[in-house]
Formats: structure tokens, sequence, C-alpha cells
């Protein structure tokens, strides 16, 4: 990974190699923390912009509702915080890591003392599953792994924890030789990618998974949005596997991992083994509303 000169740490910028938290930090031991995953693109124009800065701000603030956790700072603070370790670290584009998160001090289970801290580091970061899979698709296998339980994990919330069991089912998956894992939920219906949302298409029908044990994606509502803007129909509801394996197109999204098409499902071919006509419309839209290219998209873009 390539580094950065300063990360914000606190409300002050410090050196890259001096961004450290002491070893009893109580989310480094119990794992509840709250983070997002930002991308910044390099417009057309030469200017760069956050892509749904507010969005991905609003969502770390709701996570830490949800785990009872009290960010010190304004939502207008953190989003002034994000553009400027963007502008100090000269970023054109790349990935922002903002990460809340609880401090040495108590070491019981039950935070008691312990300061909330917060963080936000920035790096360049390309094609998160590589150009090739943004091209012609990806290979992925269902995971013997299920996503949480609604009632044993929060999982509106982006918490640190949670991904044990994206790591778990991402190793089982790059083991068993596919790019990446979908889990199903408790109950055995379609949920999500290791960190990216899910969509299938079929005659012509878009259907994403309704928000049960799957994150709130914002890159899903923006595919959802792109969609209904170009006159299709997207329906929020449960699904099984052996829907996906007849798919006509299918497709990840999320913010490292944009829009990825899916061209294999535990060694069934998806459709035509390569991205359809409707992935396709849709990621190319995508990339033009990021780079500054659609006008009308233009209120889901914060330059830089
Ligand atoms: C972050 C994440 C997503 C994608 O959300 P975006 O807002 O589109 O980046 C989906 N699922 C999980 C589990 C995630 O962690």
């Amino acid at each position: 990974m390539e580094k950065t000169k300063k990360i914000w740490m606190d409300g002050k910028f410090v050196n890259w190699d001096d961004a450290n938290v002491h070893i009893l930090t109580h989310t480094l031991h119990y794992g509840l923390g709250v983070f997002e995953g930002i991308r910044c693109y390099r417009c057309d124009d030469g200017r760069s912009a956050v892509f749904r800065l507010k969005e991905h701000t609003d969502r770390l603030f709701e996570s830490a509702h949800i785990m009872l956790i009290e960010i010190p700072f304004t939502r207008d603070a953190i989003n002034k915080a994000i553009l400027e370790t963007l502008k100090i670290n000269d970023m054109k584009e790349g990935y922002i890591r903002p990460i809340v998160f609880l401090g040495d001090g108590s070491m019981g289970i039950l935070p008691k003392n312990n300061p909330v801290r917060v963080a936000i580091a920035a790096w360049p970061w390309g094609v998160y599953l590589g150009e090739e899979a943004l091209k012609n698709g990806i290979r992925i296998k269902v995971s013997t792994y299920a996503r949480h339980h609604v009632n044993s994990m929060m999982t509106k919330a982006k918490v640190t924890g949670h991904y044990v069991n994206s790591i778990l089912a991402k190793r089982e998956a790059i083991a068993d030789g596919y790019d990446e894992a979908l889990l199903l939920d408790t109950e055995g219906y379609v949920s999500e990618g290791s960190g990216e949302n899910i969509f299938i298409v079929k005659n012509g029908l878009l259907k994403t998974t309704p928000l049960t044990s799957n994150l709130k994606g914002i890159t899903r509502d923006s595919v959802m949005r792109i969609a209904k803007d170009k006159g299709l129909e997207v329906k929020e509801e449960r699904f099984t596997r052996d829907e996906l394996y007849i798919a006509d197109e299918a497709f990840f999204t999320g913010t490292a991992a944009e829009l990825t098409p899916i061209r294999e499902a535990d060694r069934r071919t998806i459709g035509q083994g390569k991205p359809g006509p409707v992935t396709k419309t849709i990621q190319e839209t995508f990339f033009n509303i990021v780079k500054g290219k659609e006008k009308k998209y233009e209120g889901w873009l914060a330059y830089v």
C-alpha cells in the first residue's frame, strides 16, 4: 500500500508513521468501532471530487448511533477533515478511510472511560478486484459462512468487528480458487458479498436484496437511482442462490468494488458468461458520474 504524508487524528494532522495507538486500545481487543470507505475520483475537467461524501459521513454517524458511540465532532467537521486530508496529501484520487474507535482505558468488555477517537487516512487505491474484473467479470462462491443474523450483529452499521465474518468468507473463496464470496443470510436467502451488495438482472428487471442482513450500500443506492433514471425497474426482494444461477446478468456494488460484473457463481455460468447490456450501461454511467461527466448527478460530487 502506498503511504501518504499525513493522517488526521482526533482533530489534527500527524505524520503517517506517527499515527499509532496504544496496545490496550479497546477496539483492538473487542471490535467495537465504526468506519467508512469513500472514494475520490479525478474528474475530466482536472478537478477532484469525493463521491457522495455527505451520505458516507451520515452513515458513519448512524453506525456510531446504533453502537451507542458518541462521535466528539460534528458532521460538518468530519466532512471538512476528509476534504482537508485529501488536500494536505495532494491526492487527486484514491480511497479515504475514516474510523471511529474506543481508545485505551478500561479493559473490561464494558467500555467505561475509554475515549472515543477518530482518525481519517487516505491513500491511492486502484481497482479493488482488478481491471480485468471490472471488464470481464468475476467468479464467486456461495460461502459456507452465513451473514450475521440481524439480532446478533447490527447489520445497518459498518462496524469493524463485523468483518471477521467477511474475512472468513473471503479467505475461503480465494483458497477455493474464486474471486469473491457470496454470503447467504441465516434463512438461506442471498445476502451480500464480503464487502459488496449484489444485483441480478432477469428479463430486463433488476433485483437486489432488501435491507435486512446486508449493509445499506451507497453504491447500491446510486445504482438503483441510475437504473430507474434509465427506465429500468428495480425490485428490492429476497432471492435464492438458484435464482442467481439462472439470472441473465449479475453484479456486485461497493465503494471498493465499484460495479463489478459476476460471470460465474458456484461453477454455473451467469447468462453469456460476460458482462451483459444492463450491467454495462449502468457501469458506464456510474464511471461517467464519478468523473463529473453527468451534470444531472452533480449533487453527488463534493469537489476537493
Ligand atoms: C461497505 C460495504 C458495502 C458497500 O457499501 P458502499 O456504501 O456501496 O461502499 C456492502 N456490504 C458490506 C458488508 C460493506 O461493508
